[in-house]
């Protein structure tokens, strides 16, 4: 196992009901300022609920953060958060909403061109604003780390930061906030988490006995829910299992002593800033490719992956290993996910300017061992064809 530091500052409050727990989360001088998606909170009647839990507190609103939060809508927020003197967040949504606060937290203390701190990987941040979040979306894990990743939509960019002034003070998960999902959102949210886990799981050398067998249980967690999670929109006990999976999935708590990947969320997240595609679709193209391409490197951990995961124990290491890919695979195919370029109306002809953006963005030396430089990008890319 690898050194490790692990702190986790955020309080989780779970269950149905629990948006009233904000009367006690927030404190009762706060002005708070709501940040909210594009309308979603508001019909489903969760707005109405925080609005309620929050009494005689000063409140605002700003609506109209994006999936995938841009810089530019953000700046807005921040400028709201200066001029009303607000001092607590609150983000009501899912992980862009999420994400979309944090950065405006940290932008709002930040001396300089808040965009910097993207550039930088916060190396200057030293404050943010307090914030909370009741999730409405479990996918990200955003809810209980100190991640974020904003697009600057004039430039193409979307890049993450981590810093841990931006954990969360508290979440509330509320199960039944997720049954107003559509599917397609419902399929990105297990697909999400599924590849946060095999990010930090799917890594070598470094065998951690209690993060695999802790990995692999969120893994088989997802797996053996997934079709009733898609399909059972309303059933209390599947929400629940889900919502706390996908905030395990990237808590800190599998990651704590193991080398991390990450490469298929940085080549993924140039799909979506040239071509506009949901975050998670853009794992499910790039990590079935990835693994093909490190297959080598990663082998004794695949072997692993297929027998403890996927129960695979018949065929040569070879097959075992092709056949825990497949598998992974049509597991997001069967959510609706599709894993090939000819899945989003892409081809070859757009693979040289996604490899142009890493080298852009210095995504030069991906994978727990910097060993993806941009031919074997290339190569990945090629392999999601
Ligand atoms: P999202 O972009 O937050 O939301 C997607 C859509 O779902 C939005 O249109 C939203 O509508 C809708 N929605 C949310 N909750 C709903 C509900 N309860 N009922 C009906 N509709 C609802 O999706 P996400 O997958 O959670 O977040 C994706 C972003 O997170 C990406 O930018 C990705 O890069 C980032 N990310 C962050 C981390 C991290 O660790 N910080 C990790 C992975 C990914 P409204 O806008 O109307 O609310
Ligand atoms: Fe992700």
């Amino acid at each position: 196992m690898l050194n490790f530091e692990y702190y986790n500052p955020t309080r989780i409050s779970f269950g149905e009901g629990k948006v009233a727990s904000l009367d006690k989360l927030i404190p009762q001088s706060a002005k708070v300022l709501i940040l909210l998606g594009g309308g979603s909170a508001k019909r489903t009647g969760t707005l109405d609920e925080v609005k309620q839990a929050l009494g005689q507190r000063t409140f605002l609103e700003f609506n109209g953060i994006e999936p995938n939060p841009t810089y530019e809508t953000l700046m807005q927020a921040v400028e709201v958060v200066k001029q009303e003197k607000i001092d607590f967040l609150l983000a009501v949504g899912g992980g862009s909403v999420i994400d979309g606060t944090k950065f405006v937290a940290a932008a709002a203390l930040y001396d300089g061109e808040p965009w910097d701190i993207l550039l930088t990987g916060a190396k200057h941040v030293h404050a943010a604003v307090p914030f909370g979040t009741v999730l409405t979306l479990p996918a990200t894990g955003s809810e209980m780390n100190s991640g974020s990743v904003i697009t600057r939509k004039s430039i193409h960019a979307k890049l993450p930061f981590m810093h841990p002034t931006v954990y969360p003070q508290f979440s509330v998960l509320d199960p039944t906030k997720t049954y107003s999902l559509p599917e397609r959102q419902v399929a990105n949210g297990i697909v999400d988490a599924f590849v946060h886990i095999t990010e930090q799981y799917l890594t070598y050398p470094v065998h951690a006995a209690v993060q695999d067998r802790y990995a692999e249980g969120l893994l088989q967690t997802l797996i053996e829910l997934g079709p009733q999670i898609i399909s059972d929109t309303e059933n209390y006990e599947v929400r629940s299992n889900f919502m706390w999976v996908a905030t395990q999935a990237l808590n800190g708590l599998i990651g704590s002593g193991v080398p991390h990947d990450w490469a298929t969320h940085m080549i993924g997240h140039e799909l979506t800033a040239l071509h506009d595609i949901d975050h998670a679709r853009t794992l499910a193209i790039v990590l079935p490719s990835l693994l093909q391409v490190k297959k080598d490197k990663k082998h004794a951990k695949l072997l692993q992956f297929a027998e403890r995961v996927w129960h695979i124990t018949n065929g040569s290491e070879e097959q075992r290993i092709e056949e825990a890919i497949e598998k992974t695979r049509a597991f997001f195919e069967s959510l609706g996910v599709g894993t090939r370029f000819g899945d989003y109306d892409l081809d070859a002809s757009h693979i040289p300017a996604l490899v142009a953006q890493l080298e852009a963005h210095g995504m030069v030396a991906l994978g727990e061992h910097q060993d993806i430089d941009l031919n074997t990008a290339q190569q990945i890319l090629e392999g999601a064809l």
